[in-house]
């Protein structure tokens, strides 16, 4: 089987590997560069951003018959046994309140994204029948006669038929040249804004519907403890705050949160609505009152008023999109989309990647199953898939209002209501 997978994000990496275990051709088409090469950034992100990675899709990656992966991945994560309620009381002091995900201990981790993504490239980069090629955006796919096209971005160089190999170190991309491909399945993987999904749309009645909530986010970095003026009463191992929960400072409208990361920062995001970022990025000074009003701790004990202007001006302030179509295949044959190309939710419940990197493992117990039809393969993972895509999207919908409120104390939710009514 050739198998093209277009995108080389979390979830395309994982399904290239699954693919190349089950001895197909596997050749991966990334937009970018190498993620493992310093210079290449993340789409949408600073540096990298650091997710919540459960069980879900821990499994997804143990059930890829590489035996050091997981090992290799848990390695780089910080257990996170909790969430951390970050309040005030009311004679004005700062207070943590440190609610425990399981009575049984269990907990999700901390990992770096770009870490994850690079532990999954490491691993397949020693197969020998996977081929990855960066700088290649995909531009068209016939699903009738199998063939994609793709701009192949160079620096002048002559065009070679390699892949990573032939593309390491290359210079940052010029002149695209378009080249055609063959592929008997392909998987796209190439997120939200799938080019995947767009052309395969065309083949097909493929229900579709994406939503924009009223909300922006923007990146913050917490230092470690010996940088910060104030660490938090939970400071623990030269972080500023408790490294083994999830930070969450809950407001009506808004949300700040908090993840740690190995190297004792941690990565924050402010979830405020766009008219909130409008001021802001108007104001100079509404950024402090904000955090103050808000955000008990943060500024200055955390982050420094002059830290925390500076990554609110530099760092992107983007939107949260949500996904939902049906089916998540071309039939009849040949194309599957997988990840956030079928289903980008919201973050609030941590499991979009978690999500996708699942989708890899039940798409090839489906494969495994009928391996003699490999179309009805596809027709039975979509009717199984697409009902939980869509609840788990729903689900992550409705837990924006538990994150940004319902984490707080009963008693503060009692005294709110009597007021509103
Ligand atoms: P992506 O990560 O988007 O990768 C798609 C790849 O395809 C990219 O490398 C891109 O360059 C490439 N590509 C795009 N177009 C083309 C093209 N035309 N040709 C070739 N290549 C192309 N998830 C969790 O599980 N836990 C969390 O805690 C969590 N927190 C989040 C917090 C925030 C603020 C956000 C925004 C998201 C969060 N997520 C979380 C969601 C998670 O980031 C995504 O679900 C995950 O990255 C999706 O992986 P993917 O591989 O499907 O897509």
């Amino acid at each position: 089987m050739k198998c093209v997978v277009i995108g080389a994000g979390p979830v395309g990496a994982l399904a290239a590997l699954y693919a190349a275990r089950r001895g197909w051709d596997v050749e991966v088409y990334e937009l970018r560069g190498d993620l493992r090469d310093a210079s290449t950034v993340p789409l949408n992100f600073t540096k990298s951003i650091n997710l919540a990675l459960s069980e879900r899709g821990i499994n997804a990656m143990r059930k890829s018959d590489s035996p050091k992966l997981v090992d290799a991945v848990l390695s780089e994560t910080i257990p996170m046994h909790g969430r951390m309620i970050h309040s005030q009381d009311k004679k004005g002091n700062v207070t943590e309140e440190s609610q425990l995900y399981d009575v049984h201990g269990r907990f999700i981790r901390a990992v770096d994204r770009a870490n994850l993504n690079k532990v999954l490239l490491d691993e397949l980069e020693g197969l020998p029948n996977v081929k990855l090629f960066f700088h290649h955006k995909l531009t068209g796919v016939d699903f009738k006669v199998k063939k994609a096209w793709l701009e192949r971005k160079t620096n002048g160089s002559p065009q070679t038929a390699d892949g990573a190999q032939a593309n390491q170190n290359q210079q940052p991309p010029a002149r695209p040249q378009e080249i055609e491909i063959n592929f008997e399945l392909i998987l796209g993987c190439d997120g939200a804004h799938s080019s995947v999904r767009y052309h395969m749309m065309k083949y097909l009645r493929m229900d579709y519907a994406q939503t924009y909530i009223d909300t922006l986010w923007c990146e913050f970095t917490i230092p470690p403890a010996k940088d910060a003026s104030q660490p938090s009463p939970s400071a623990a191992e030269g972080f500023a705050t408790s490294p083994n929960h999830l930070h969450i400072w809950p407001s009506d409208d808004k949300m700040f949160i908090a993840i740690p990361s190995t190297d004792k920062t941690f990565t924050c995001t402010l979830f405020a609505p766009a008219a909130t970022f409008a001021e802001l990025e108007s104001s100079e000074d509404s950024l402090q009152t904000i955090f103050n009003e808000n955000f008990p701790g943060v500024v200055p004990g955390l982050i420094s008023p002059s830290a925390l202007h500076s990554q609110f001006t530099t760092n992107p302030h983007l939107p949260l999109i949500s996904i939902k179509c049906s089916p998540h295949i071309y039939s009849p044959g040949g194309g599957v989309i997988l990840g956030d190309a079928a289903h980008a939710m919201l973050p609030f419940y941590g499991q979009g990647m978690n999500a996708g990197l699942e989708d890899v493992r039940v798409l090839f117990s489906h494969l495994d199953a009928n391996a003699a039809d490999p179309q009805a393969a596809l027709e039975s993972y979509t009717a199984e898939r697409v009902p939980d895509a869509h609840t788990i999207n729903d689900l992550a919908s409705a837990n924006y209002w538990e994150m940004h409120s319902g984490v707080r104390s009963p008693l503060y939710l009692a005294r709110k209501t009597v007021e509103e009514f």
